[in-house]
């Protein structure tokens, strides 16, 4: 008997992103203020008799993601059956995509997530959240913190996260995808490279707005020092919502820039003077719990 599950795979956003040292491993340690938002993937996992077979099937809508075992929903499909010894097994995941791919956004490391928790419920395994996380955390740093979602502090690789409770937020968000490429691995050498700048907040600082029911008031990310200077259409997307009002920050490694916007109308000042200049705004909001 068929049976599937479809669920929303969710982007995030980095309010603040401390890249700290590297490690012994090549990884560096990280401190981040993780934001899951309304744009999200839609996942369906179908899950057919296997016989004696091991098949993953996937299919994406977006034709430039690889379909195949390099993609990170096939990759997390193949650790869930290995931890859950999970000898036969037959399944297609088909990914509606939404989110910007190589954008800041962890779109792939959602997939991954949406997989393993599908999984978890079309297998009957009744695996926790810490079980789940431990299984992701060996695909992508990422991927713990999109089973969690909501606002988190994460350390670590960015693996190890603390959830805060925020009550319903009153800010908007713009996001704008530059459709340029920026390299994760050479942002990470640059920063090596770079001597360490004063952070001008903390990730206390923004959770403590958060948790007082206001915006942000400053944010932060280490990547915008080195990939700013390639790349000015960053800072050029980032000046467009400031006028407006908006508290903007690149996401992640980036190219991905957002802003927060106390009030609609200035976020909507902002969105038609980006569309006019040919950007793509997305409006979302954040994902609390
Ligand atoms: P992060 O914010 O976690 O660094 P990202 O948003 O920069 O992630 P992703 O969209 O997760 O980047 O994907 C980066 C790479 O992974 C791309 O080169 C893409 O081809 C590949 N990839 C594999 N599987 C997927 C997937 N399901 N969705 C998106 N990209 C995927």
């Amino acid at each position: 008997m068929n049976r599937t599950v479809t669920t929303k795979a969710y982007a995030k956003i980095n309010l603040f992103l401390d890249v700290k040292e590297k490690r012994p491993d090549g990884y560096h340690n990280i401190e981040s203020v993780m934001q899951q938002i309304s744009l999200f993937d839609t996942i369906t996992v179908l899950r057919s008799d296997a016989g004696n077979s091991k098949n993953i099937s996937i299919e994406c809508t977006d034709k430039s993601i690889p379909e195949d075992k390099r993609n990170i929903a096939y990759k997390c499909a193949e650790a869930f059956f290995e931890k859950f010894e999970i000898k036969n097994y037959d399944i297609t995941i088909h990914i509606d995509k939404r989110i910007p791919s190589a954008a800041g956004l962890a779109g792939g490391s959602s997939d991954g997530a949406a997989v393993l928790t599908s999984l978890n419920i079309l297998f009957d395994v009744n695996a926790g959240i810490s079980e789940l996380c431990e299984t992701g955390a060996k695909i992508g740093a990422d991927i713990p913190f999109c089973l969690i979602g909501g606002t988190c502090i994460c350390s670590g690789i960015g693996d190890v996260i603390v959830p805060c409770d925020i009550p319903q937020t009153s800010y908007q968000i713009l996001l704008v995808f530059p459709g340029i490429a920026v390299s994760t691995a050479a942002a990470y050498k640059l920063i090596d490279e770079t001597e360490r700048e004063e952070r001008l907040c903390s990730a206390e600082d923004i959770i403590s707005d958060l948790q007082n029911g206001r915006m942000p008031s400053k944010l932060y990310n280490s990547f915008e020092k080195v990939t700013i200077p390639e790349n000015p259409i960053i800072d050029e997307i980032k000046r467009i919502m400031q006028k407006f009002g908006g508290n903007s920050l690149m996401s992640g490694s980036g190219p991905t820039v957002f802003g927060l916007f106390r009030d609609e109308e200035s976020l909507n000042k902002a969105k038609i003077d980006l569309l006019a200049k040919g950007f793509r705004p997305y409006v979302c909001v954040p994902n609390t719990k």
